[in-house]
């Protein structure tokens, strides 16, 4: 018996064929590209606090009990690094998550909202949040994922600025486009920075190695707006600091 295969009944059709065939290879490769560069890097950045971790531990053994003084400032450095290694499993598993996550949307009150998480983190951070916040605004969105940017933004706000500045917390809605802005008067964003700030891991290099973050916040909090159809974005503050602001259409 004779298979029979579709045959395209123009050569357009074959091409046409053939160039879709081709993007969709080059979107998996891309994909799968973009897949390794991820775990691998996740490795490598697991792989520092483990090392320190294990020498810490390694220290105290061998010398420990002949001089005890030197354990203080070892458990220190365990202690630090294995909540660094917490937050970058956390938000591993955000991640991971967010890639096949769908989001339950409700129609809520924003305004209450932030001014809950305000509330909570006065409590955390030593700046004063400054509230503009604009009364009974309501959207249709998740609430603990915006909850979660927020958060998030609110904390790199604090991590980034001095003591003793105000960050800004603001809630609008103008001609029907609603934006939450976080506004600090901090250390700002390079322009060679600022293109990749919402990449996977990436850090700026002032930033590396003074300040402990994993480069996962701002990547999980752009694709959690995504999935809220939000759009996050920054921009400079006047004389210095950065302003992130989520717009809602
Ligand atoms: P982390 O803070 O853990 O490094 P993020 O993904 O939250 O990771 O941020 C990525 C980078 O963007 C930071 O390392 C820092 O260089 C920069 N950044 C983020 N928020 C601010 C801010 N408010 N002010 C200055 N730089 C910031």
């Amino acid at each position: 018996r004779q298979l029979s295969l579709p045959v395209p009944d123009k050569p357009t059709e074959v091409t046409n064929l053939a160039t879709s065939f081709n993007r969709l290879l080059d979107e998996l490769e891309k994909k799968s590209e973009k897949e390794k560069l991820f775990v691998s890097n996740a490795a490598h950045e697991l792989r520092t606090p483990i090392a320190t971790i294990r020498s810490h531990a390694q220290l105290i053994q061998r010398r420990g009990r002949e001089h005890p003084e030197i354990i203080p400032k070892s458990i220190e450095y365990i202690n630090d690094e294995s909540h660094q290694m917490q937050s970058l499993v956390d938000e591993l598993l955000t991640l991971s998550r967010a890639d096949r996550m769908t989001l339950d949307f409700d129609n809520y009150d924003l305004s209450q909202s932030l001014n809950n998480i305000s509330d909570r983190l006065n409590a955390a951070i030593k700046q004063k949040i400054n509230r503009q916040i604009e009364k009974d605004i309501r959207i249709t969105a998740n609430e603990e994922s915006i909850e979660q940017i927020v958060t998030s933004l609110l904390s790199n706000a604090a991590k980034y600025s001095p003591n003793d500045s105000v960050i800004t917390l603001k809630l609008d809605r103008i001609n029907d486009v609603t934006q939450i802005s976080v506004i600090d008067e901090g250390r700002g964003i390079n322009d060679e920075d600022k293109p990749h700030i919402f990449d996977r891991f990436y850090r700026s290099n002032d930033v590396r190695g003074s300040i402990a973050g994993t480069g996962l916040g701002l990547s999980i909090a752009n694709e959690l707006s995504s999935l809220n159809h939000a759009q996050l974005s920054v921009s400079d503050n006047h004389p210095h600091g950065s302003i992130f602001t989520i717009t809602f259409e």
